[in-house]
Order: C-alpha cells, then structure tokens, then sequence
C-alpha cells in the first residue's frame, strides 16, 4: 500500500497545509458469512471483516473544530465542539459528516479528551451495498480520534459506540454485529456472536485457494425497511403464539431443531418465519463446526441452505437474489447465499481463485439476460479489524 498511502498524505497536506503530519487508520468492511435475521431475535451470527474498507488520515487540533474531507463525497464538513449538544440529531445539512460528529458526541459524554481533527477519509469500499461502510466509517473515526487523544478504551466499547451513535443520532434500527465485526475481528477467523449475550469466538476460517466475491444484484433500495420491520414484527408475533403453546419459552434461543413440530402448528406466514429462525441458529452452530474442522464443502452446503430458508420461509429474497443465486449455482458456485438484511442487496459467494474470471463472466452475462441488470462484483479476502497503519502497510 506504500505509495497509494504516500499519495493520501499527499493530498491530506494539500486539504490542511497548516496540519501536522497525519496517523493513518483502517476500518475494513465487513460481510456476514451465515446467520441471517437471527440478530434481533438475540440468536448466532458469523460474519467476517474485508479487505475492502475505510482508510482515515487525522492530526489534531486544540481550537475544538473539526474539519472533514471524504473521497467519496464532494462536501467538506465542519463543526465545532461548542455547538454539540448531548441529545443533538443528525442534521441534514451535514449529509455523510453526521457519521463522524455522531462519534465525536458519543466519545465526549464518554469524557475522551478530544479537541478538534483535520481529517480525510478515502475508501474502496461501496457505500449503501451492505457491506457496513457507515459502521466502517463509525469505527475507523472512533477508534482513531480515541487513539490520538490517547483515551483508553476498548474496540468492544467502541463498537457500542456506533451502535449509539447509528441508533440514536442516525436514526438507524440496527444489532451490534457490523460494529463488532468491523471493530474485532481477526485476520484468517470468522467471528462468532451471541446477539444475546453479546459473547464472542473467533473461528478459524482458511479460505485456502478461495476468494470471497460478493456480488451486488443492483436492484434499487425501496421499501426495504417497511419489509424488514415487517418480518421482526412477524418474528415476534410468531414466538409468543409458540409461548401461548409452551410457557416456558421467552425467546427464540429455548426453542430448538425438536421444536419445529410445535412450530408447524402455527399458521402461514407465523410457522414459516419461526421455522427459519430456528434452523438458522442451528445451522449457524453446525456452520462453526463445520470450520473448525476444515470443512468448506460443509460450510458451502450451509450457505445453500441458508438461502433456501431465507427464500421460502423468511420470503426476504426476492427475484433478483434468487434469480442471482440460480445463476451462481449454474456457474458452478455451490458455496453461496444472499447476504444482509435481503430484498435485493448482495450475495456472498467463496470462488475459487483460478475460476473467477469465468464465475463473473458467467453471472453477468445471465443475470442481465433475466433481470435486465448490471451486478456489481467485489473481490475480496478476509481481515483484521479496525487499527493503525504505518508505513510498511
Ligand atoms: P452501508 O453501511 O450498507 O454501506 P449505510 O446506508 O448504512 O450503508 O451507510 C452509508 C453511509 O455511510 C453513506 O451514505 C455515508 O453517509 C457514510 N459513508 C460510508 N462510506 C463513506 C465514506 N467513504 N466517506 C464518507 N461517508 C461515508
Ligand atoms: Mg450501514
């Protein structure tokens, strides 16, 4: 990265001539590999950060302004500590700088001696794809402006701070999975979170001669939200019809692979959305085993799976996903899923190296001819989470 971080610093000099020389951060993307809409039911998630993410380049300042510059968006941002207020919201004006001000309110009622930043952002990562870039870009000003400022505080607090900072100054109803796996993973691991207990495990994941492709389908965002409240509403409705049956039973985590005869005597579309929570935890389970031992086969018949419930029982894939993940299985992919919260969006794909080209070609050319769309495509490999660069990166 030596001469591309050499041109950044470059350019940061140009934007502040008058800044000191800058640390340089790096938030990477992240994309959840298996345990899909089991977050907010407090289930098993895996996902794994990119190689594709957030690069931050900051030096200090004493007068408590703040002055913002990304790559990837024409409007500079400016804003003073004096005029933050501890309940403040986003506020249009600031369009993509509300994501850093929300962390620099979040880090000043954690009482982190922050005085002021130039900053600028650069990315290779897509913005609004699904793959976090606003978690990205959460974590990667957090965990610098705390370095800078030499305020102790750990990637996990921090994750808890864009968390706040998303759902309460954002506006954006969100789990803590894209912050924990943006902010803690671990290069070559799959992190495995407990959305109950909020415990975590690394899992090692050698994607051998493998890439990760993750493939936009290009449909426009519409009325996902609405879907998606709609399906924690359904989720809901569905578990306390199964407490109605089984007193016992207070969340989707009592409930197992041998309660899904309990769960068949619901009704359409209850029985289907409690049936795909439940095998999704389990498969989440099986998922880790499955690379603990070493077994992609496994893992890719999990994936499968995962679709598959997510198409037929969860109903939150679509014609563009499943017309993607139709053609993926034709190109010869068998270890693929949609990805994210569904209704277009991403899947994510394990390609072995040697047949991406073909993988591509493959895709685009046959997804187009039945949806009439363009996918996008993102080659990447696993990483660490957030931290500081330095030269030899
Ligand atoms: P996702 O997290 O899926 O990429 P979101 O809608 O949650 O999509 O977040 C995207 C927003 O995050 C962008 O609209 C922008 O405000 C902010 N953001 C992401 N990447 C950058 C960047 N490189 N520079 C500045 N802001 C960014
Ligand atoms: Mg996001």
């Amino acid at each position: 990265m030596g001469s591309l971080l050499e041109q950044l610093k470059q350019e940061f000099k140009e934007f502040y001539p008058e800044a000191g020389s800058p640390r340089v951060f790096f938030a990477p993307g992240r994309v959840n590999l298996i345990g899909e809409h089991t977050d907010y039911t407090g289930g098993f998630v895996m996902p794994m950060a990119l190689d594709l993410g957030i690069t931050m380049l900051t030096a200090p300042r004493k007068d408590g302004v703040f002055r913002l510059r990304s790559k990837s968006f024409e409007q500079p941002v400016e804003f003073s500590i004096e005029d933050l207020k501890d309940d403040s919201k986003a506020d249009k004006k600031d369009t993509w700088g509300n994501y850093p001000k929300g962390v620099v309110i979040e880090l000043l009622k954690l009482g982190a001696p922050v005085t002021g930043a130039d900053i600028l952002y650069s990315s290779n990562l897509p913005t609004g794809a699904g793959l976090s870039s606003s978690a990205a870009i959460g974590m990667a000003t957090a965990f610098g402006l705390a370095e800078v400022a030499e305020f102790e505080v750990s990637k996990q607090e921090l994750a808890f701070l864009c968390q706040r900072m998303e759902n309460n100054f954002i506006g954006v109803k969100s789990g803590i999975m894209d912050q924990f796996a943006v902010g803690l993973s671990k290069e070559n691991h799959a992190i495995f979170l407990d959305c109950t207990s909020i415990e975590y495990e690394y899992v090692p994941f050698e994607l051998e001669d493998h890439k990760v492709v993750i493939t936009n389908t290009a449909k426009k965002r519409g009325l996902n939200e609405s879907r998606y409240n709609e399906r924690r509403e359904e989720a809901e409705e569905a578990l306390k019809q199964i407490a109605e049956m089984k007193p016992n039973v207070k969340s989707y985590r009592d409930l197992s692979l041998d309660d899904l005869s309990l769960i068949n005597a619901l009704r359409y579309p209850y029985r289907e959305r409690a049936r795909h929570i439940v095998t999704e935890n389990h498969r989440v389970l099986e998922a880790k085993a499955a690379l603990e031992q070493g077994n992609l086969t496994q893992f890719g018949q999990l994936m499968l799976a995962s679709h598959r419930s997510l198409s037929l029982d969860y109903e939150v894939t679509g014609k563009e996903l499943d017309t993607l993940f139709q053609v993926q299985l034709e190109a010869g992919c068998y270890k693929t899923r949609m990805t994210g919260a569904g209704f277009g969006g991403c899947t994510v794909s394990l390609v072995k190296e040697d047949e991406i080209d073909q993988f591509i070609e493959y895709v685009r050319a046959n997804y187009k001819e039945r949806t009439g769309l363009d996918p996008e495509f993102y080659i990447a490999k696993g990483s660490g989470g957030v931290r500081e660069i330095g030269e030899e990166d």
